[in-house]
């Protein structure tokens, strides 16, 4: 059985939410603050953690950098709209996604049920990753996009498998620039854009309106699997 940890202090949050996980045949544990998720962390399995950011106590991104150091479960971050540099942080410190409150429950149900799925069918290194129109054979380097090979640089090419690696996440461009370009990009964001640009004038079917590589304003991006 799939068991979800809730965390989160407000009861009117709290008890539709156990309510309504527990309809969809998971199982929940529920705890008012990080303390006692910590505890349920390492005393059972979790399949996944729904994480408030506003917790009395330790906060929620710190409940986050603890789990981190432990665990590879999924995250989700539950936070208020305007808590945009906390989940900016939380995104960087591992967590898998968000949601932001007052959110629709069958929106937070499908987001629940994509990272599940995703945790569960993690790509091997080796292996050709497909998302949408776009295939892309790892080991020989190479990239098809609708059947056709397109040619792609370097960076573009690591740039791309990163995101096609992780599907329907949000990536802070933070943490894009870390992963592509390591740690010494001394903060030159503009070869991001540049390269995003590059990158959808080759897979998107109108570069000016990306249905694949999408924007997230204020934090990065995500890549959306078009419907078949
Ligand atoms: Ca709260």
């Amino acid at each position: 059985m799939t068991t979800i940890l809730i965390v989160e202090d407000e009861e009117a949050y709290r008890k539709p939410l156990e309510y309504a996980l527990t309809r969809e045949g998971y199982k929940v544990v529920a705890v008012a603050d990080g303390d006692s998720a910590l505890q349920v962390v390492r005393s059972e399995w979790v399949d996944l953690i729904l994480l408030d950011l506003m917790l009395p106590g330790i906060s929620g991104t710190e409940v986050c950098r603890k789990v981190r150091e432990e665990s590879d479960v999924p995250i989700v971050m539950v936070t208020a709209k305007d808590d945009v540099v906390d989940v900016v942080l939380g995104l960087e410190i591992g967590a898998d996604d968000y949601v932001t409150k007052p959110y629709q429950l069958r929106e937070l149900l499908a987001r629940i049920s994509a990272i599940l799925r995703r945790s569960r069918d993690l790509p091997d290194a080796g292996k050709v990753l497909q998302v949408g129109p776009i295939e892309m054979d790892v080991g020989r380097h190479e990239v098809k996009v609708r059947g056709a090979l397109v040619d792609m640089p370097l960076r573009e090419f690591e740039l791309l498998e990163y995101f096609l690696r992780n599907p329907e996440r949000v990536l802070t461009r933070g943490q894009v620039m870390d992963r592509v370009w390591g740690e010494d990009w001394y903060g030159d964001q503009k070869t991001l854009d540049v390269h995003v640009k590059r990158l959808r004038s080759k897979i998107e079917d109108d570069p000016h309106s990306p249905k694949i590589i999408v924007t997230v304003r204020g934090l990065g991006y995500r890549i959306i699997p078009p419907v078949a």
